[in-house]
């Protein structure tokens, strides 16, 4: 559910949200000087350099055509798995770690795949 106004979790600061930072769903904290990410729960604080997750799966081969789209687009990321093992692969899904800078690109470069693999889109 979208807000008007989010309220900091760094500094209790209420941030009134505009069109452009509804629609991306991150806002700027000026007492804070980050990125506020709440397409995440809890929100996530970014800083510049910080990676961000794009997205989960649990799918091997999903796993190895987002690798080659990243890769072929030269984005920054790197892939996160928890708790991975050869019994149980991937019981917690990998998780596609984005350098900030680039999520916006990488968000584009996947976001017909997120349509059609998972049917929910992280950043919509
Ligand atoms: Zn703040």
């Amino acid at each position: 559910v979208l807000t008007e106004v989010i309220t900091c979790p760094e500094c209790s600061e209420e941030l009134e949200l505009d069109d452009v930072e509804r629609k991306s769903r991150k806002v700027y904290c000026p007492d804070c000087d980050v990125m506020l990410d709440y397409n995440f729960s809890p929100m996530k604080i970014l800083g510049k350099g910080n990676y961000v997750e794009l997205l989960t799966t649990m799918n091997l081969s999903d796993i190895a055509l987002i690798k080659s789209i990243l890769e072929n687009a030269e984005v920054d990321y790197y892939l996160y798995q928890e708790n991975f093992n050869l019994v149980r692969p991937l019981v917690e899904g990998a998780k596609f770690m984005i350098n900030e800078s680039e999520i916006d690109k990488a968000s584009e470069l996947l976001k017909d795949y997120k349509l059609n693999i998972w049917g929910t889109s992280v950043n919509k």
